[in-house]
């Protein structure tokens, strides 16, 4: 049975909902649109989760963080993504990036490299995919090499969020071809470290504002202490850590979807059609209520995987893929469903819902298509 009390949000909880909300609102939703038709890093958001200290809450205390749990993480992340999922990617993929050094790295590396991120100096970066490498992470080609104290890393990162604009990655690469996965390791690199480049930025459907670009790492030669966890632990390391953040895409897809319930129930009240608004047509009002519907089961499965994420369950694999799979689902639904009841003002870019409609999409996608959620769930049935 599930321990109801532990995933129902405290006071403090519902304060930092009522923070992000109100910083989100004044800080982020402005430049929103902006960040989406220009296709730019959403500077302005940044600054203001920076200065707020809202840009990387997961990151423990005794490494300079607001040690923040998977709930307070998730809340940060919905909200943000309720005016803009572009920005909600600062705090996400600073989770995903830095959380293989969480669960695995030395104690070394966890001072050296979330101090930075944890006060806003540095944002963290996670490279898995590849060109010929997806859905079947494990076939990767990036290959790392020992050479006396030092690894020597080789290959094509692909659809790296925030490439370019992180200070850190952590980058998977094989250490052992004949082992498949099991010879697979993690690394931290750096930037600033030679042989990194990056891509262009990918002309995507959605997210425009968040930086979509290969990472080349050519003959980069890294201290051996870099290494996170033991040699041939980087792809377990890495599917553990999606386990846990895969919740983080399942709160920006409800944040995704809720910001554009939150719009058509405005305009519905407003627009006027057949002498009184359209909010009063029982066929407008069943589909309201059916998005609302589909959220609220978005969040409650998302809100208990936070909560497993944060004690460790058994079951967090299941719970991880279910929640993102069926969050990213409704935003899907309710994002076309907004649209809808906008109509053809809701085709345009005029209102931010055709944008909420584009960027719902990339949440099906990323770190695991649903398909392979599917698999990951029936795998690890209940
Ligand atoms: C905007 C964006 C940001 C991203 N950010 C990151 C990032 O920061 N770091 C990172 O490492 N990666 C990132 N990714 C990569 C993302 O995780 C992959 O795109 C995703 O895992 C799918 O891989 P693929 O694109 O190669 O598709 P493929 O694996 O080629 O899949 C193509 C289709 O085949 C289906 N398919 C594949 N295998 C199976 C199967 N066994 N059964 C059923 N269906 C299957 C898939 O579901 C999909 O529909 C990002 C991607 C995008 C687009």
């Amino acid at each position: 049975m599930p321990d109801f009390d532990l995933y129902r949000p405290s006071e403090e909880h519902d304060m930092l909902r009522e923070t992000v909300r109100s910083l989100a609102e004044a800080k982020i939703a402005p430049f929103a649109a902006a960040v989406d038709e220009e296709a730019r890093f959403p500077q302005e958001a940044l600054d203001a989760l920076v200065a707020a200290d809202l840009h990387a809450v997961h990151v423990p205390e005794e490494y300079g963080g607001a040690g923040a749990d998977a709930l307070a993480t998730v809340l940060v992340i919905e909200e943000v993504a309720r005016v803009c999922a572009s920005s909600s990617l600062i705090p996400a993929v600073n989770k995903l990036g830095s959380l293989p050094v969480i669960l695995s790295g030395s104690e070394e590396l966890k001072k050296k490299y979330l101090g930075p991120l944890a006060k806003g100096d540095a944002m963290f970066s996670y490279c898995l995919s590849e060109p010929d490498a997806g859905s079947d992470a494990a076939g990767m080609k990036t290959r790392a090499v020992r050479d006396g104290d030092f690894w020597v890393l080789n290959g094509v990162k692909r659809w790296i969020t925030n490439a370019g604009e992180s200070e850190f990655y952590t980058v998977m690469a094989v250490t052992d071809p004949e082992k498949r996965s099991k010879g697979i390791s993690a690394f931290v690199v750096e930037k600033s470290d030679e042989g990194v480049s990056f891509g262009a930025p990918e002309k995507k459907l959605g997210i425009k504002g968040s930086p979509t670009r290969e990472v080349y790492l050519d003959n980069v030669r890294i201290p051996a202490d870099r290494m996170i966890g033991a040699e041939g632990t980087g792809f377990a390391t890495a599917m553990k850590t999606l386990d846990h953040t895969r919740i983080t895409i399942a709160a920006q897809a409800l944040g995704i979807a809720q910001g554009a319930l939150d719009y058509a129930k405005g305009y519905v009240r407003e627009r006027r059609q057949f002498g009184k608004p359209i909010a009063d047509f029982q066929g407008v009002q069943f589909m309201l209520a059916d998005m609302a519907m589909k959220i609220e089961a978005a969040r409650q499965l998302t809100y208990a995987a936070a909560a497993k994420s944060e004690r460790g369950d058994r079951d967090l694999t299941f719970q991880g893929a279910a929640a993102k799979c069926f969050a990213s689902d409704v935003a899907m639904e309710v994002t076309t469903d907004a649209v809808q009841l906008l109509g053809g003002y809701g085709y345009t870019r005029d209102y931010p819902v055709e944008r909420m409609m584009r960027d719902a999409k990339i949440t099906q996608i990323y770190e695991g298509t649903n398909q392979v959620q599917r698999i990951v769930m029936a795998r690890n049935l209940p």
